[in-house]
């Protein structure tokens, strides 16, 4: 690494980079390639001899860019954001350049010193209690603190397998074939990957059906009346995973009852905001947090709607014994004076793997750049384009509003009445209705002017417009809007021919 070379070419990066989110609006936003695409013109073979970074650039032009979809593009309103920043992106590539491995204290001390300082102050917007924070706070639960992970389903992984030790050393291991997981029809798909991983069969995943009038969240007394279920089955219920804001429709579970029954049964708490937790540094939201405090454990992803690049998911324990008891390790090879004498934190064992990124260093710059007043705005104006986009669908009766807008993404579609009306119903009138909806999204997308995507709720196709890429303005909402209607009309005259 010859540190001239590595500074003109970096500075070239930088201006490339520079160069794309000034021209990414000509992009289309979801990348429009077939697949099998790179194969036939990328080389099967590594090249023998050294080639240069310039003409590495002009094929990165030419053949990846048609092969990106532009999560930066101000017009990407499809699944969550990624949202970037400058701060998230200088951050990163500090830490990409010291390129340490903090798998614990005395391999990198700011790496993890920092991530604890990061995390706590992160804990303190979002105002959880402090027994979720590290100590030295004045705090009276002790053994609380947070860790930065890559996503959600590691932390969810990770809290499960705390969870499921935690139990097991109480119940004996023989036990474990009684241990049950409860989620709601709309926890992200990924908890039931990581119960399946931590060895919870599909038999004992409980998902409890929500509904439209509970605005899809998870009601209480449904839970409630699972576990008594389960326990007269003689099982043993170990594990729920709360949503703020889930994946479909944003919907919030209630924090407090459902953690009011997760202490009377003894059940580990996860509380999964991975889009809506960044939410909740303004006060507006904090209602949403209400009860916390009985809840084991709290992620979210910070990559998401936190101005920090892929990928840094925070999670927040706190009995911290716990996660450390189901995850530490202790080789020789990594045997030293600080870990043995107790008195610093090693990140190895609150996580999956044993290397890690110091990905605390682009948390902390997106933090110290923007400070909290800032942060509260940006997230504020994302919602306030979505309140404004839901006032453009108010105007045109074509549409209807699906459920309830809670933060920066506004679920829609086209009115039953309207294709019915229009329409010839080969199908039943719901298939019709969804088929129609579907073939706006597809003729939308394949515009490449936007990209949004849908999701499936009762039966009922929607559509999901999510704001929150940080180049998105109101003037991108408005045009939005106008191609969703030009398609909508497209579709509509063709329909009635
Ligand atoms: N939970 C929710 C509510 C999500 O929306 C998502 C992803 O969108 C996830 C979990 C999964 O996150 P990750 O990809 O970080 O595992």
């Amino acid at each position: 690494l010859d540190p001239e070379e590595f500074r003109r070419q970096g500075h070239k990066i930088v201006n490339f980079l520079a160069d794309y989110y000034q021209n990414i609006e000509q992009y289309p936003v979801c990348s429009q390639v077939k697949p099998g695409y790179l194969q036939k013109i990328i080389p099967n073979s590594a090249p023998n001899n050294p080639e240069l970074l310039e003409k590495i650039l002009q094929d990165v032009k030419r053949d990846i860019i048609p092969g990106i979809t532009h999560w930066q593009s101000p017009n990407f309103f499809a699944y969550f954001p990624s949202s970037g920043s400058t701060a998230g992106f200088l951050g990163e590539m500090l830490s990409v350049g010291f390129n340490v491995v903090g798998f614990n204290w005395i391999s990198s001390p700011a790496a993890t010193e920092l991530e604890s300082i990061v995390i706590n102050w992160f804990g303190k917007m979002l105002n959880l209690p402090n027994c979720f924070l590290f100590s030295g706070d004045g705090d009276g639960c002790g053994g609380g603190g947070g860790v930065l992970q890559g996503t959600t389903c590691e932390a969810m992984l990770c809290t499960i397998v705390a969870a499921r030790d935690q139990m097991l050393r109480k119940i004996g291991r023989e036990n474990f074939g009684k241990l049950v997981v409860y989620a709601s029809d709309q926890t992200h798909f990924s908890l039931n990957k990581a119960a399946h991983i931590a060895g919870i069969d599909s038999e004992n995943f409980r998902v409890i059906p929500t509904t439209k009038a509970d605005e899809y969240a998870l009601c209480p007394k449904s839970l409630r009346l699972a576990i008594l279920n389960d326990i007269k089955e003689g099982k043993v219920p170990l594990f729920l995973c709360a949503t703020i804001g889930t994946t479909s429709t944003t919907s919030v579970d209630p924090l407090r009852p459902l953690c009011e029954i997760g202490k009377e049964f003894g059940i580990w708490i996860h509380v999964d905001a991975a889009y809506a937790g960044s939410a909740c540094i303004c006060p507006e939201f904090q209602l949403f947090l209400d009860g916390v405090e009985n809840a084991n454990s709290f992620s979210l992803n910070a990559h998401k709607w936190f101005f920090s690049t892929l990928d840094c998911c925070c999670l927040w324990v706190k009995d911290s014994i716990a996660l450390t008891k189901a995850l530490s390790t202790n080789p020789e090879c990594l045997r030293n004076k600080a870990s043995e004498l107790n008195q610093v934190i090693d990140y190895k064992d609150w996580q999956i793997s044993l290397s890690r990124r110091f990905r605390a260093l682009k948390l902390w710059l997106v933090l110290r750049s923007y400070g909290v007043t800032n942060l509260r705005n940006l997230i504020t104006s994302h919602v306030n384009m979505a309140k404004h986009f839901e006032g453009l669908i108010a105007m045109d009766t074509r549409f209807e509003i699906f459920v309830p807008r809670k933060f920066a993404m506004v679920c829609f579609r086209i009115s039953p009445s309207i294709i019915i009306s229009q329409v010839s119903t080969k199908f039943g009138h719901e298939e019709e209705v969804n088929k129609f909806n579907a073939k706006l999204v597809e003729s939308i997308n394949s515009s490449g002017k936007l990209y949004l995507t849908h999701g499936v709720v009762g039966g009922t196709y929607f559509i999901r417009f999510a704001i929150g890429a940080s180049l998105t303005h109101y003037r991108h909402v408005d045009i939005a809007w106008k191609v969703i209607q030009d398609h909508a009309n497209a579709l509509l005259n063709q329909s009635s021919v």
